[in-house]
């Protein structure tokens, strides 16, 4: 392969300068005034998660609080709540039975992030991600150091595996191979439980035209030990520019840090894209590295900094469309998404 260094720095440079050199539109060209349609909150979620998380992050909005305060009451809700499956406490636990959450915060006005990985025995880990970057000099803590600052910061400790997750995890246990010595119980008639993926991103612009957004998740059940998702790494699964807007991810989170996901979208809002196309336009950059209607989905939600939300999926049907929540001064709505393929089938939408 004629594939020198050289050539290789030589064209990394050039699609560097071609990316800094993108137009990006200027506060004031931008069709997008800040907060145009006054302030609003986006939840990932439909109609029943949709108003839970967005009543508190639009009690805060509505009167005239601060999206981070926003983003991170919604966001709680879901995080405190054992019977969601794939968020803080009642998360799906990792291979070994332990439940590791991932969570990100980023401020558009204080131009900070903050973020969490595989962080043990703390409900709240959005929480913690605030603290990352209101009360240090980094942007990241994972694992048992995560732990200590939280517990230096006062949070309570608690074990985040309830008995329904634990079972849950047990019956994929014994399940998993027969070359193993764990065993079912004879007399048990055991469905194969469903490999459970969630995540929560909330966004959220305030009455001062300031964004903020957050995502949360126990990631993907069953991972190996330390395994982080997209979701505590600022880019991939959340991103904010108070200029532009703010996007985040739900799904396959592998393939949403290798696209740089919401990020790229951010970008090509801020380049003149619609929310939606920009959203459209990340996914189809996963489908080209890795194939054509893929069987993993992955899910963007985008909030303009003018109120222009969206929601798009890989995968949906017409009768489950990706869906997602927005709040305002006029009421609750949720968004019917559009999709790139399909289930099952192959027909672009
Ligand atoms: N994006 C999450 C992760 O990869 C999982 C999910 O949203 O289902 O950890």
């Amino acid at each position: 392969m004629n594939w020198t260094r050289r050539g290789f720095l030589g064209r990394s440079l050039a699609g560097l300068v071609a990316t800094i050199a993108a137009p990006r539109l200027t506060p004031a060209q931008s069709p997008s005034r800040p907060g145009a349609r006054g302030a609003a909150v986006l939840c990932s979620r439909g109609e029943t998660w949709g108003r839970k998380v967005n009543d508190p992050a639009w009690k805060i909005l509505g009167g005239g609080g601060a999206s981070l305060d926003a983003v991170i009451a919604g966001a709680n809700i879901v995080e405190l709540d054992p019977e969601d499956q794939s968020v803080g406490y009642g998360g799906l636990p990792n291979e070994e039975g332990v439940v590791q959450l991932d969570a990100s915060v980023m401020s558009g006005k204080l131009k900070k992030s903050g973020a969490v990985g595989a962080l043990e025995r703390i409900k709240t880990p959005s929480k913690v991600a605030r603290l990352v970057m209101e009360r240090t000099d980094h942007v990241m803590l994972v694992g048992e150091g995560a732990l200590r600052f939280a517990r230096a910061h006062g949070l309570e400790e608690a074990n985040l595996l309830t008995e329904k997750s634990r079972l849950a995890w047990l019956k994929w246990k014994e399940n998993l191979s027969d070359k193993d010595d764990w065993l079912p119980p004879a007399d048990g008639v055991y469905a194969e439980p469903a490999r459970v993926t969630g995540t929560i991103n909330v966004l959220a612009i305030d009455r001062a035209g300031d964004m903020a957004g957050c995502t949360t998740t126990s990631g993907l059940a069953w991972k190996i030990s330390g395994r982080l998702g997209d979701s505590p790494i600022i880019g991939a699964g959340m991103y904010v520019d108070n200029e532009i807007g703010a996007a985040g991810a739900t799904g396959r989170g592998e393939e949403v840090i290798k696209t740089c996901g919401s990020y790229a979208i951010v970008e090509a809002m801020g380049r003149g894209t619609p929310p939606e196309q920009a959203c459209r336009e990340a996914l189809q950059r996963i489908v080209h590295w890795t194939r054509e209607n893929p069987d993993f989905d992955v899910k963007y939600v985008a909030l303009r900094r003018d109120g222009e939300a969206a929601c798009v999926g890989l995968r949906g049907r017409k009768d489950k469309p990706p869906q997602c929540s927005i709040r305002t001064a006029a009421g609750f709505r949720v968004i019917n998404g559009s999709y790139l393929y399909e289930i099952p089938g192959t027909a672009m939408r």
